[in-house]
This record gives structure tokens, sequence and C-alpha cells, in this order.
């Protein structure tokens, strides 16, 4: 390439591969202004073996501010928080796009800082301001670390646009709709202590009542934490999902946040009247990866417990009983079992929808408490299966034992091999018969 060349592609890269559009500018004239909030800067990190929903990542505190694009942000906290770890992030929109061909994005948009001493502009007061700023703009957070006992902090974000911010139990539907629905950002959130929506603003600007909507998500994320088998109220954080034009990988995916394509999608997260009597299976499996307990999550099964969640939810809280799925109508039920046996039962086919199957015979025969006691014995265990042949012993077993049942018969004749020391030590239990047994 000639030098002259290499200059003009270095231009046109400059200039015409970046995509500034997104997430997007403020309204003309859109007010910069400031705010000032208490953060709780101590964050004990979720549980390792729920892998799925990225444990490990720092807890996203809302401000409610938007940064504009290539403007610049203040952000003034208390001189004790700095170099603790605690970091300010512009944009919600964590997934990186690089390994995909023209996407509807740039590949990563968004920025984060960490506070640290050494860029602190000013001073006053033991109050200590950092500037900084993302060339994409997106709304602000401020990232607490696992592990971070800092308590309360004050936090204030100047420079910046207000977003529409519902926060359950601080305002009224009518202090929504009068005071916070119409703030210009271009992007909004909805916020209960147990789940976080991000998505346009277009999508809640007209919205009259977030409480019922918001109140119906937290009796999803309870829903779910009953059969997890935790304390509703012991969540380490609130779950997120957030709505993005393009993500990393599949329609939606679990994760912190859970992501999900503004097309067609993004609307379906703040339908009450859809989400109250159709539920949506697709946010509430991921929800279900996200409450997966790796030690019994077994080979091939990712894809089949988190549907043990949406299917409880959409039991429970939304009240559908058929399961809310076409692929598990009793039709297609029928003819994935008649499929399995008639190839042979193998366990390498036994995944996906046909591991489902054996899963619910079991919750259909004994009801969900099994499993949720299951679950709550695996939270108690110092110590961990050595490869899946042990994994299932551990899950045939414990559930056997929970069930009062001896389920290995059952599950070597779905082609889950069992170990002859588990077969003997669930002997004592009546064998778990059911129609497959009887034909
Ligand atoms: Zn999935």
């Amino acid at each position: 390439m000639k030098v002259r060349n290499i200059y003009l592609f270095v231009v046109l890269f400059l200039m015409g591969f970046e995509n500034l559009n997104f997430p997007g500018d403020v309204p003309e004239g859109s007010e910069r202004t400031s705010k000032t909030l208490i953060v709780n800067g101590d964050f004990e990190q979720p549980h390792w073996q729920y892998a799925y929903g990225q444990p490990w990542r720092d807890e996203m505190k809302s401000t409610g501010m938007y940064a504009v694009p290539g403007e610049k942000i203040m952000v003034t906290v208390p001189v004790d928080v700095l170099n603790k770890g605690v970091k300010v992030l512009i944009g919600v929109h964590l997934d990186d796009l690089s390994r995909k061909e023209n996407p509807k994005r740039d590949p990563i948009v968004t920025a984060r800082k960490e506070l640290v001493k050494e860029d602190v502009r000013k001073i006053s007061r033991n109050m200590a301001s950092i500037e900084f700023h993302n060339k994409y703009g997106g709304l602000i957070y401020m990232l607490i670390p696992t592990g971070s006992t800092l308590g309360d902090f004050e936090v204030t974000v100047s420079n910046a646009v207000k977003a529409p911010h519902f926060v359950l139990g601080e305002m009224t539907n009518e202090e929504w709709i009068e005071e916070h629905s119409k703030n210009p950002a271009p992007w909004a959130e909805l916020e209960t202590s147990k789940m976080i929506l991000t998505l346009r603003s277009t999508h809640v600007r007209n919205m009259e009542d977030p409480i019922r909507l918001m109140e119906f998500w937290d009796r999803v994320l309870d829903a779910d934490a009953d059969l997890a088998g935790f304390d509703r109220e012991s969540r380490a954080r609130a779950e997120r999902i957030a709505i993005d034009d393009e993500i990393s990988m599949g329609w939606m995916h679990s994760g912190y946040p859970m992501m999900a394509y503004t097309e067609g999608v993004a609307a379906n997260l703040v339908n009450y009247e859809r989400l109250s009597t159709q539920g949506d299976w697709g946010f509430f499996h991921e929800l279900g990866h996200n409450h997966q307990w790796m030690d019994w999550v077994l080979d091939g099964t990712t894809e089949t417990s988190c549907n043990l969640f949406s299917i409880y939810v959409l039991e429970k809280v939304v009240g559908m009983e058929d399961g809310g799925h076409s692929a598990i109508s009793p039709e297609a039920r029928e003819e994935r079992r008649r499929k399995h046996f008639e190839n042979g039962a193998k366990l390498e086919n036994w995944n996906v929808w046909v591991a489902l199957e054996t899963m619910l015979m079991v919750k259909e025969a004994f009801g969900w408490e099994p499993y949720t006691r299951m679950f709550q014995r695996y939270m108690t265990f110092t110590t961990r299966p050595k490869d899946n042949f042990e994994k299932i012993d551990w899950f045939v077993k414990y559930l056997s034992m929970e069930t009062e049942h001896n389920l290995a018969p059952f599950f070597e004749y779905w082609g889950v091999p069992v170990s002859d020391s588990v077969e003997n030590e669930l002997k004592d239990y009546p064998v778990f018969e059911n129609y497959f047994f009887s034909q």
C-alpha cells in the first residue's frame, strides 16, 4: 500500500467507520444538569455457581443520568472512595460485537474509568471530582467491585442529561408521569431492588402504570428465587435486562445484564397486558439461566433446567398450566418421547427438550418441591462432582431422596447411566413407576 493510500485509509477509518449514533444523542437543547444520589458501596459477590449470571462482574448502580456523546461529565465522590476499585461506566451495552460481521452498532460503545487519586480535577471539603467522557455517550453507572464494603456514599453526576428513571417504592405513577417519564435522554430504566430494565425511552414515555409492571417483574424474580431455593430478599444484587440493537450471541442471552434485541423484543419487556396473560418464554428462559447452579447442570442440560424456571414462572406468576411454549405441547412431548426411544434412548441425545421431558415427568409426579429441596441441598455441599457421570449420580441420588422414590431405573430407561453404587444406595425406596414401565 502506498503512503498516500495508507493516509486515506486512516482518514476513512477514523471518519467513516465509526457510528456515533448509538446509543444516541440527546434532543437538541436538552438541559445539562447535575444530580446527587446515595450509592450503596457494599457488594458481596453472588455465588460463583450461578456462573451464567456473570457473578464476577461489578455491580452496576444506576444514576438515572445520561452522558451526551463526546461531552465531559463530572463525577464527584468522597475522597475515601478513591482507589477502592469503584468505577464510572458510561453505557449499558457491554456486549463486544468485534466478532460479528456488519453489526448494527459499533463493536464497543461503552467506556469505564476507575476513580483514582491521580485523575482528580478538584477537591472540595473531602469530595473529589473526576472528569470522564464516552464518545458514544450513554447511561451513567457507578460500578461497585465484588467484595466492596464501602457502605453508603454520596455521588454527584454533573453536566449530564436526565433519563426517564422509575424506581419502585420511590415514586408514584403520577410522579413518574409528570416528573420523570419525559426526561430527555434517549435511554430509560425501570428499577426495583430485584430487577432493572434498560431500554429506549420511546418504549416508556407513555407508560402510565410502571408500578404494576415492576411489581410483576418482582413476582417473576421471587418465583425464580422460590424454585432455586433461596430467600427472596437475599439477592446479592438486582438482575438486569438491557435492550440493544445487536447482541453478541443468540436472540437473547443470560448474564449481567441479560441482553435482548430492540427489534421485536423490547416492547414486550414492558407490555404488562402481554406479560401478565401470556408471559414471555424468552425473558423467563434467560432469567432461568442466571439461576442455574453449575453442579446440577448436567452435560447437555444447559438449555434444559433453565426451562424449569420458565415453566415455573409461567405457572406460578402468569397462571398458565400448559407450559407456555409450543415445544412442550402434549403432542410435541409425545412425539419427542417416541423418537427418543425409537432411536435407542442414547445419552448423546438426552439434552435440551428431551432432557426436559425426563425432568418434567418427575415434576408432574411429585411437584416442584423436590427440585427446590435438591437445589438447596447443593448449596450446602463442600465437595464437587468430578465429572459428568458423577454429576448424573448426584442429581439422580438427591432427586430420588427428595421424592422418596428410586429414580435410577427411570433415568436409565431414558439413557442416563447411574452408577451401581448409587443404584444400591437407592434400593430401599419404591421404584418410580410411570407408563413407560407398564408398556
Ligand atoms: Zn438458553
